[in-house]
């Protein structure tokens, strides 16, 4: 593809998944800015990421801390980047401060991170990751878990967690994701007023390309969108 055609497509295509998004959110009955559209862009060079923010997304998020590294120097237009997928801490410092770490997947990188942070000054917004479908060898915390988690979290001195973020099981079928989903947000009612303010559960990260409408209908603030926008743009 030409790059005039490959613009013409993504816009297309963001324009009609935006259309998905407000249906969504009115059959659900939310207003339709209660979601956040998160443009992933792991599959796609920064030139093609970079049709994003033109097309009015500001929200990008990249599943690798090298790869958001690449395209973070690379971008000139002004980006919100969110860390999606799995931190090790050698590669946080590297990797600090973007808007939001989706991520957090151990009570060890949570408290790298806050050390890291606070040894800048500042603050770093993060989400705990959630194993809601509970497969093994998957990252995230076990729902079990999560009060004990969040309980440790109220000494975090930079770190503010505000929120959860799931992943549905790979090639789950439709009930199998809004079980999943509906365990974040049922995890999410039990934890709101856990923690002191700056703290919140206000956000739900949750929803991908094949199941993001699901995600929306159990309450998802953010969702992840990657393969709807930038499958098969091959050059
Ligand atoms: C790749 C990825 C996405 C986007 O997935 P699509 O199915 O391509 O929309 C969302 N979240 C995470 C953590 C990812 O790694």
């Amino acid at each position: 593809m030409t790059p005039n055609l490959i613009r013409e497509t993504v816009r297309q295509r963001l324009e009609h998944l935006r259309a998905r998004i407000k249906q969504a959110c009115a059959r659900a009955g939310r207003p339709s800015d209660a979601v956040r559209l998160v443009g992933v862009t792991k599959t796609v060079d920064t030139n093609v990421a970079a049709l994003l923010p033109e097309l009015g997304v500001e929200d990008l998020g990249e599943s690798r801390p090298q790869e958001l590294w690449r395209k973070r120097d690379a971008m000139r237009a002004p980006v919100r980047w969110h860390l999606v997928g799995h931190l090790q801490t050698n590669k946080v410092a590297r990797t600090l401060p973007v808007h939001l770490i989706h991520s957090v997947d151990s009570t060890r990188l949570l408290d790298f991170v806050d050390r890291e942070v606070a040894s800048r000054g500042g603050s770093q917004d993060i989400l705990l990751q959630v194993n809601a479908s509970r497969e093994p060898n998957k990252h995230g915390f076990a729902p079990k878990d999560l009060v004990e988690i969040v309980a440790r979290s109220a000494d975090l001195s930079a770190v503010r967690v505000v929120g959860l973020m799931t992943m549905a099981a790979l090639g789950a079928r439709p009930d199998e994701c809004r079980q999943t989903f509906a365990v974040l947000s049922r995890l999410q009612r039990e934890l709101s007023g856990s923690l002191p303010a700056p703290h919140s559960f206000e956000r739900l990260s949750m929803g991908m390309s094949d199941d993001f409408e699901i995600a929306i209908e159990q309450g998802a603030t953010d969702i992840r969108i990657g393969s709807t926008l930038f499958a098969n743009l091959l050059p």
